[in-house]
């Protein structure tokens, strides 16, 4: 993603504003846009969700993941996590990793019954933002396997069964935990955080040298705390 290098920078010209807005977006699959070309053009909320949704869709074409996403929905959060991604899904009692589920009989006793089979991979922003696209797409890999066992046995872990179609996927086990950045930088007029870094470089160090891109004003750095 490009939210990384916008100031590649000379140090005097404005600092472009990439970032999306600080709410939460949840795309459908039919209003999305279509899938951007390059990760490297992902700049939104709707590009993350849409690049990350025709992967997963061209790894559920191929013969090795048996995932239905039609059942799937997507949401990107901005809120500061350690989880690159996540997959959030209803506790279905009685379920376990290996037993197949009988989702007739689930959906007749749940109280919404056309949501029950559904679940949501949520994709942390600054996650996407600081992984190579190998990274992302492993990260990806990862989930969909969660997908793909909580379709088949209403549950999913990280246990042997996890394990051996992470190594089927080529998918890691443990996803790579990332930092939530160490520094913001906001617009001294509207406050609006127009970029994060995540070690002590030049725009954080000559801060007091670029403007926001929103107001033409002065940037206010801050010291990321609660790591
Ligand atoms: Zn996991
Ligand atoms: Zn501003």
């Amino acid at each position: 993603m490009n939210v990384r290098r916008p100031a590649g920078a000379t140090g005097t010209e404005p600092l472009k504003r990439r970032l999306p807005p600080r709410e939460d977006t949840v795309t459908a699959e039919e209003n999305a846009p279509p899938t951007p070309a390059a990760f490297g053009s992902v700049s939104t909320h709707e590009d993350l969700v849409a690049w990350s949704r025709g992967y997963a869709r061209s790894v559920a074409d191929g013969d090795e993941l048996s995932v239905d996403l039609s059942l799937v929905d997507w949401a990107v959060s901005t809120r500061a996590k350690r989880r690159a991604a996540a997959v959030k899904r209803p506790r279905i009692p009685g379920t376990e990793v290996g037993k197949p589920i009988d989702w007739d009989s689930v959906a007749a006793a749940a109280e919404s019954p056309e949501t029950v089979r559904r679940c949501t991979v949520s994709l942390t922003w600054e996650a996407a933002a600081a992984f190579s696209r190998a990274e992302w797409t492993a990260t990806l890999r990862h989930e969909l396997i969660h997908v793909e066992q909580f379709q088949r046995y209403g549950t999913t872990d990280h246990g042997p069964t996890f394990e051996r179609r992470a190594a089927t996927l080529d998918a890691p086990v443990r996803c790579r935990r990332f930092a939530t950045p160490k520094y913001r930088l906001r617009c001294a007029d509207c406050e609006e955080v127009v970029a994060r870094r995540y070690r002590d470089c030049k725009l954080v160090r000559e801060h007091d040298r670029y403007r926001s891109s929103c107001c033409a004003a002065a940037l206010r750095c801050e010291r990321v705390r609660n790591q």
